[in-house]
């Protein structure tokens, strides 16, 4: 990735907190260790890495923004700068030999520049020892070193590490920055809307697209949603023969249900707001459009209400099948119920 690339990536995933870290960096008040924590996908890398370039590059703009184009910006960018230490855990876990290369390159004085920078990805993957060994570089604070330990799962962390870190909360990406990245991993372009309304999390898309789970899901609701739009009873068959197979789990469950919702919030949009409005199923627009422009504001409401309490449901543990057949006939009897 171009340095231009990873800068503008840094500063559209996490704006104030790309603009903090290059004013610490300007103003030379960088302190020792963070640990950056915030689900997948959501900039704690690139953040890293742009502050890293901060200190390295040698033309930098009047903030202190790194350039993204000189020979250091370049060099960190391909990981070839010797004082800018950059581990990944190998497989599941950072690995011991590993660990000890961390060690090794915090004990040698930086080899061009003023300052060393660690950028450990995947933090709560190391074991206890080495974690324990880490510490003792975290809590005495060597001059000219900078830690950034990055995490998606800050329970998994060590206490004491946790108590000698600044904690950096990453927030979740908002709607446009999430698209953006699910677009970066090579998410399909119409499955975009449908995932942002779901997750927050890339890791979470990723998982939803595996086997074309995700894709199934929209072409099974399409079609339970076109015989509601037709009062078709065979809606109810549906359930069992398109939406069964794909509810093979408690987490695939809660899909379901949550894309059930968002298809009769769209509903709801689209007949009070305006009828382009961004939508997550975007291919269901004409029948979203026919269904919202025939129902009553009452009628939407006591579906939207049915397909809320889905959730209440599964948590309770009721069957799946019941779950969504009790709300299949539900929404049956709203929709041809008189206004
Ligand atoms: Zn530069």
């Amino acid at each position: 990735m171009a340095g231009q690339n990873l800068i503008e990536q840094a500063e559209s995933k996490q704006p104030q907190l790309m603009q903090h870290f290059i004013h610490l960096v300007a103003t030379k008040r960088l302190s020792h260790a963070y640990l950056f924590s915030g689900l997948p996908g959501c900039g704690k890398r690139a953040v890293a890495q742009v502050v890293a370039m901060g200190l390295f590059c040698q033309n930098p703009n009047e903030d202190g923004m790194p350039c993204g184009q000189c020979p250091e910006c370049g060099r960190i960018l391909a990981g070839d700068n010797p004082d800018v230490v950059t581990v990944q855990p190998d497989g599941q876990r950072i690995k011991v030999d590993q660990v000890r290369y961390i060690k090794d390159e915090f004990a040698k004085s930086p080899v061009e520049g003023s300052i060393k920078v660690f950028i450990i990805e995947g933090a709560e993957t190391l074991t206890t020892n080495a974690a324990n060994g880490l510490l003792k570089f975290i809590e005495e604070p060597v001059a000219n070193r900078v830690i950034f330990l990055l995490t998606t799962n800050k329970s998994m962390m060590l206490a004491t590490i946790l108590s000698r870190t600044q904690i950096v909360e990453f927030p979740s990406l908002t709607g446009k920055a999430f698209a953006e990245t699910l677009r970066e991993n090579h998410i399909s372009e119409n499955q975009i809307p449908l995932l942002s309304g779901l997750t927050n999390s890339l890791d979470d898309a990723q998982q939803l697209v595996v086997d074309d789970w995700l894709a199934n899901c929209q072409h099974e609701l399409s079609r339970w949603f076109g015989q509601l739009a037709k009062r078709d009873d065979m809606a109810f068959v549906t359930v069992q023969t398109g939406l069964m197979p794909l509810a093979h789990d408690k987490d695939h469950q809660a899909v379901i249900l949550d894309a059930i919702i968002l298809l009769w919030q769209d509903t709801l949009q689209t007949k009070y707001l305006s009828s382009d409005a961004q939508t997550v199923f975007p291919a269901l627009q004409t029948t979203l459009t026919e269904i919202a422009s025939s129902l009553s504001r009452n009628q939407l409401l006591t579906i939207l209400t049915a397909a809320l309490a889905t959730k209440k449901a599964l948590a309770g543990n009721m069957n799946i099948q019941s779950i969504l057949e009790t709300l299949t006939l539900q929404i049956l009897a709203a929709m041809t119920q008189t206004a």
